[in-house]
Order: structure tokens, then sequence, then C-alpha cells
């Protein structure tokens, strides 16, 4: 009885062990995603770890650093790890949510992950792409300040960091109230003769703008307390700093340049990235999401300047005709709309050009093609009149017909403790959806038309990084001598589209680096020809243009012991590793 007991429970603790290995040869499932709201870090971060659980061949999570408020800043490196090594193929970077309202960056972010990894296997250009490439995606570049904005009512630049927006050595100071509690930080407006505003003939809830000699009937202030009693109101806020002001390439203190930081990368967040992607020199482009009016901008995004002689210097010419066709296939996938190729290039240098920022740091110091798509509109979810913009009557429109009043606040009247009688309402931009307990931005309205928005941006994403520079060793010949020697041929060849420099920028900057051939021998010794071969710079190929073959040949001789083996690698920093081993006794 006894005997017959341990053996019973031998043969259970076995059977569990079976069930134990069965249930974890079974991937966990791929976490939903839907866009029916914005997402907040924490679901973003619950989203990157289920997808890397669920293609753990496929993907990892890389915590690169914290945030200002510790949180964890995550990025997702997608590429298929059975194919090679992460570092050793061409990379791409993508993030978004650097400034804390521009929510949609993450969205596409999330978009293209969830479209890579549930399409890998399926679609064979992902296949392609996430079995030669290294994508690098960080949704939420800045998760303190987006949080604030998603769970908050007022609205933030980017991050939290306390900070003197109105100069007046006080931090934070004056900060919106929600004063008629209704969760929405809207508008004031108070009767005024002086003032620049009347009621739209159109609609009384409508303010326009009257013509200089027209009588005024309102002024309007932004909802809340001038706290700090110096006449305006809500101009220091939460935080204040922009930290797409606080990159080294041509960063400006803040008397030139609003936000910029004590000192260039002074934040954790921009710290952080600049010191991954100078670990991660194998990526050839950079995305930055960001959010207003649906355009994209490139560099330079400003002036360039020759340090010693003070001239002004030129993009190469090469670079430029590269940003041509990436930003022609923007407008191609996106919009009709034209490129918008610099912020501030052709403004002098002066207060308000721009400073500092992510993308000319990207091109100009570490030398990749660099873009900040300006997504989104609230055109495609109100242009009753077709003219690709929405007004505010169109936006009333909207609101009464399909939103059931849920953008506009119908002013109200508020004892207010500075300005007396005024009237609280107007439009909202984020609207709290309770069920996740946060603000969806306007702009990502849950919709088909959002999704359509989503996907677009998704295939230039993928696009882009599909353009970068591929080295392979395409083909290896042995020719057999007599006494034991061999004569080895290799022929390499740049597959992508750019170049193995990328730019020509990289070039001036002396940053790129040329694509070395190695060769290792066993079972045999270098007769004639070098171990390592340097080819210098190899042009972009395309099928009509095709990039040269290039040829490297060697002579060896067996030395009878062991089989004789060649190893022939081809290393590029930014246009991958291909390596490929031959022995030496075949034809
Ligand atoms: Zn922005």
């Amino acid at each position: 009885m006894f005997r017959e007991r341990i053996w019973l429970s031998v043969l259970f603790v076995f059977l569990v062990l079976i069930f134990i290995g069965n249930s974890q040869a079974i991937a966990a499932q791929a976490p939903e995603l839907k866009f029916d709201h914005n997402h907040t870090f924490q679901e973003v971060a619950d989203y990157l770890n289920g997808m890397v659980k669920a293609y753990p061949k496929l993907a990892r999570l890389r915590t690169i650093g914290k945030s200002y408020l510790d949180k964890d800043l995550l990025v997702i490196v997608i590429s298929n790890q059975d194919t090679g090594k992460c570092k050793e193929k061409p990379g791409y970077w993508f993030d978004g949510n650097l400034h804390a309202s521009e929510v949609m960056g993450a969205e596409v972010c999330l978009h293209t992950i969830h479209t890579l990894l549930t399409q890998y296997g399926k679609d064979p250009a992902i296949t392609n792409l996430v079995d030669t490439r290294t994508i690098y995606i960080m949704p939420k570049l800045n998760p303190d300040g987006s949080d604030h904005y998603l769970t908050k009512p007022d609205s933030m630049r980017s991050s939290v960091r306390p900070h003197d927006s109105d100069r007046d050595g006080l931090l934070d100071e004056d900060p919106p109230e929600d004063l008629d509690g209704n969760g929405y930080l809207t508008r004031m407006r108070v009767k005024d003769v002086t003032g620049p505003w009347k009621t739209s003939p159109d609609d009384p809830r409508l303010l326009v703008r009257r013509e200089e000699e027209e009588k005024g009937e309102w002024q309007v202030y932004p909802e809340g307390i001038d706290n700090d009693k110096d006449g305006r109101y809500n101009e220091d806020g939460v935080g204040g700093l922009d930290i797409n002001r606080n990159w080294p390439s041509r960063w400006h203190q803040e008397y030139l340049q609003r936000g910029s930081g004590r000192y260039p990368l002074s934040e954790p967040e921009t710290r952080a990235v600049a010191e991954f992607l100078l670990s991660h020199t194998n990526v050839t482009g950079v995305v930055n999401h960001h959010m207003s009016g649906n355009f994209l901008y490139i560099p330079p995004t400003n002036k360039n300047f020759n340090p010693i002689t003070g001239e002004e210097t030129e993009m190469h010419r090469e670079d430029a005709a590269y940003f041509d066709i990436f930003g022609q296939k923007y407008s191609e996938i996106i919009n009709e709309q034209p490129v918008r190729k610099v912020l501030g290039r052709d403004a002098p240098p002066r207060l308000g050009a721009i400073w500092g920022v992510m993308i000319g740091w990207a091109y100009d110091h570490y030398g990749v093609y660099s873009y900040v798509p300006e997504m989104g509109s609230l055109a495609p979810f109100c242009d009753y009149d077709n003219d690709k913009r929405a007004s505010q009557e169109e936006m009333l429109r909207w609101n009464d017909e399909e939103l059931g009043g849920k953008i506009f606040m119908d002013w109200k009247s508020y004892d207010h403790p500075q300005l007396g009688k005024v009237e609280i309402g107007g439009f909202v931009r984020k609207v709290y959806n309770p069920k996740f307990k946060s603000y969806t931005s306007l702009m990502c309205y849950p919709s088909p038309e959002f999704e359509d928005f989503l996907a677009k941006h998704t295939k230039w994403n993928l696009y882009l990084a599909a353009q970068s520079p591929l080295v392979r060793i395409t083909e290896v010949k042995i020719h057999k001598g007599d006494a034991g020697y061999v004569k080895i041929a290799a022929s390499i060849q740049n597959q992508g589209f750019l170049p193995t420099n990328v730019t020509q920028q990289a070039i001036k900057n002396q940053t790129a680096k040329t694509v070395k051939v190695l060769i290792s021998l066993t079972g045999a010794e270098m007769v004639l020809g070098k171990e390592k071969v340097d080819l210098g710079h190899l042009r972009g190929h395309t099928s009509l243009n095709p990039s040269p073959v290039q040829k490297v040949e060697w002579m060896v001789k067996t030395t009878g012991k062991g089989t004789p083996t060649a190893t022939i690698k081809v290393v590029s920093e930014k246009a991958g590793t291909h390596s490929k081993e031959l022995k030496l006794t075949a034809k």
C-alpha cells in the first residue's frame, strides 16, 4: 500500500512536469492592440512586455535609462535573432511622444511594432525586413510628460522638471486652474468694448476677431487664476523645458532658445537616447514623430556655419537628393502636401528660430537621415467643405452632429476672484474617457480615419527602414592549383539603396567607417593577399543602377593539417555583417 502511494506520487509529479513543459513550449498570445484611446506609459509598457513574451525570437525589450520621475525608458528591439546579432544588421530608430501632448507618436510606434511582429512570416517584405535589419522603437521618449498630458487637464510642452517659464525667478508658480471643475481647461471671456473678439454672426457660441474699426465685445483669457499677479494667466505651469531644444548640435542658452535646458543633453531622456544611439552605430536613420499640421520636417533645422570661417555652409548635394526622395515618398504615401524642408532655414538666426533639435543632431553629428513627421490634423474628421482644413465652424458641426457635444463646452457664467463676472467655455483639445481614466487627443480621435492614418505612417516607416545599405558576399569562387595552392575570389556588393556611409555628412564628420573584408584560414596559410582588405565606402544600389561588385582575391596554400577552410567576412558599421565559410578541398 505504502509503496503504491509512492509510485502514484512519482507518476503525478511526472505528469505535472510534462504539463509544465508543454505549456512553456506554447508562446504567449500577442496582446491585443486597439486604437480606441491614447495609451499611457503603463499601458505601453504592458503591451511591450506582452509582445516580447509572444515573440521571444523577434523582439527584446531594453531599458535604456530612467526618466526624470524614474520611469523606465523603454526601447523594443525587433530583429530575427536566428539570422544574426542585432548590432550586426543595419538599424533604424523610431520614437514618439518627445513632446508631451503630441501623443500620436506613441500610437504610430505601437502600430509599427504590431505590424512588424504580427505580420512576420505572413508578409514577405516584412519578414525580409525583420530577418535582415534591426528596428529600434521607443514609443514614449518622454513618459513623464505624456502621462501628465494624458491624465491631467492641462497641456505641457515636454518634460515635468520645474522650470521658470516666465523668467521671474519662480518655478511653475502660475499653472492653470479648472475653475468650473468640469475636467477641462477652456477659456474665460469677459465683456470688454476694447477687446479684440466679438460674437460670431454664424453661431453665438463662437468668437471671431473684430475689424479694427469695429467696437470690441470680449476679452479672452485661458481658464485659471493669475497666481503670481503679473497680469498674465497660466504662463508658468508645470514644466516648461523643451527637450527637443536640448540636443548638442547648435544648442543655445535659454536667452536665445527657450526651454533648451542648462546644457546640451542635461535631461535624462535626451541623454539616454543619445547614449543609446552612440552605442548602436548600426542605426542608419532617425524618425522622431511629432504631432501638428500633417507635414514633414527635415534638416537642416537651422543655418549651418563653418565654425572656423563663420561662412554659411550648404548641405551636400547627394544628401539633399536623398532627403528629396524620402520626402517625396512621404507625400506619396501619407498626404499630397509638400514636404517642409526646414524650420528656420530661411529665417535669420534669432529668438524663435529653433536650435538644439534632435533631428538636427541626428544628421549634423550622428550622420544619418532624420525626420520629424508632424502628424495629425483635424481635417480628416470634419472637413465638410473639402478645403483640407478644419475651421471652428466645421469643428462645431462635428461636435453637434457626431460627437454629442463632447468637444465644445457651452459658455457658463462664473464669478472670478480677479476678473469679476466671466463666462467659461469653448473648445477642448482632448476628451476625457472615464473607462480608461485618461484623455484622448482630438487629433487621434478613435475612427477608421485615424487607423488609416496610422497605417500610412507605418508604411512609410517600414519603407525607410528597408532603404538602409546592406553588404553581401554575393559569390565566392575557388580555383585549386598544384601543390596545395588555392586561389580564392570573393565578390562583395552593397545591395541596399543607401551608400554604406549613409550620408556625405558622415564622411565630412569622419564618423563614417569604411567596409572591410576579413579572411581567416584554418589548415591553410596566406601566400598572396591581405587578411583585412579595406573596400572604402560602397555606393547605393538600385536595379537600374547597381552598386559595382567589388572583387577581392587571395592565394593560399594548404598546410596538410586538418580540413583546409577559409572564412570570409564582410563588415560594415551601417550595412551589416555577412560571412561565408568554405572548404578549400572542393573544386
Ligand atoms: Zn513636437
